[in-house]
């Protein structure tokens, strides 16, 4: 059965056409689904009973179950979901002073490789669907009764390897006729997938593009990411630039700390000749310790070196405020699961 949520709202027009129907039925449905979150199409009471059997015959809404869910000290939630063919994802519910933002996976398992992730030490599966995606986002919403304001491509998975499923997803969740979620509270997390990044400027979405950089030469970052023996360091600041150029939207640069690794001086420096000038901004993070790592978290006050000198030499940065970690649901320290 096709899953009704992998359509964006002209897909569903269009396939509702196709099987006889009006295409303002499918903008009907599609309300029901984003804008009233409904987990059956019994609920949907101004489509007709003819139609809603027609639906039930030929489509799935998808409706997640929870495995588990685990609650950190700062209230940010982590949930383990049942993805219906015998796997499991996680996703993070965070909650700041502006509301609810959500981190989702895209893919189960994924083929990066980074040696400091907790993702890379698990199987690739497959990625998942942009209806998959979406639903993580109205399971939470349905499960903890709030509206989500944010969303982040930051869970498990590179959501560029997953590229038109994560571009519809957004398509879906951006539409005001249902989640309405501005672009511009989307992001997407990349470790460098070049030739996609050149192809995303090109999409007219408004999202935001964080890229995972985590070091300044090239070989640094490839003993930390494979995919930079693919696409290195130069190359992925070229493709920054277009993007910026194309966009007029900020990037933003993941750096994780790692003591004795990524955080002296020096590369502080580099970074600084690397970025200086680009309309974007740091995230520094106390990099997470994963099982079996090798990485170890810098001091606070190494941190803080590293952030002053960025900012006193004309590059944006801050630290970012790490939550969940005693649930295992900080960067980088996410799963797919066996059910
Ligand atoms: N594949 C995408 C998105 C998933 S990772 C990407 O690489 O960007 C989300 C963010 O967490 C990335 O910036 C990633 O580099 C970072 N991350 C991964 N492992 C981490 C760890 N152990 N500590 C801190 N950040 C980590």
């Amino acid at each position: 059965m096709k899953n009704i949520k992998d359509y964006n709202l002209e897909e569903l027009k269009k396939e509702f056409v196709a099987i006889g129907e009006k295409p303002f039925r499918a903008e009907q449905v599609f309300k029901w689904i984003y804008e009233s979150n409904v987990t059956s199409f019994d609920e949907m009471t101004n489509i007709s009973l003819e139609l809603r059997e027609k639906l039930k015959q030929n489509y799935t809404l998808c409706i997640y179950k929870i495995i588990k869910k685990q609650e950190a000290t700062d209230g940010t939630k982590k949930y383990l979901f049942d993805v219906l063919d015998g796997n499991a994802i996680e996703t993070v519910l965070m909650q700041y002073h502006h509301g609810y933002s959500i981190c989702v996976s895209s893919q189960i398992g994924c083929k990066m490789g980074c040696r400091f992730c907790a993702s890379t030490g698990i199987q690739f599966i497959r990625s998942l669907t942009s209806g998959e995606i979406v639903e993580q986002l109205l399971a939470v919403e349905r499960e903890e009764n709030v509206k989500i304001s944010n969303v982040v491509f930051m869970g498990i998975g590179e959501p560029l390897d997953n590229y038109e499923n994560v571009v519809n997803a957004i398509r879906i969740i951006n539409n005001q006729k249902g989640i309405n979620i501005g672009a511009r509270h989307i992001s997407i997390s990349t470790s460098g997938l070049v030739p996609k990044i050149y192809k995303l400027a090109e999409e007219n979405i408004q999202c935001t593009l964080s890229i995972s950089l985590h070091a300044t030469t090239d070989e640094k970052r490839s003993s930390m990411m494979p995919v930079n023996n693919s696409y290195n360091i130069g190359q992925l600041i070229q493709a920054c630039k277009d993007y910026i150029e194309k966009t007029n939207r900020r990037i933003s640069f993941e750096y994780a700390l790692a003591k004795d690794n990524n955080d002296n001086m020096e590369d502080a420096k580099r970074l600084v000749k690397l970025l200086k000038g680009m309309i974007c901004h740091v995230n520094l993070i106390p990099i997470n310790k994963i099982e079996n790592g090798k990485y170890t978290k810098s001091s606070n006050e190494n941190i803080i070196k590293f952030r002053d000198y960025l900012n006193e030499h004309g590059v944006v940065a801050t630290i970012r405020r790490e939550l969940g970690s005693d649930i295992d649901a900080a960067c980088g320290q996410l799963r797919r699961k066996n059910i």
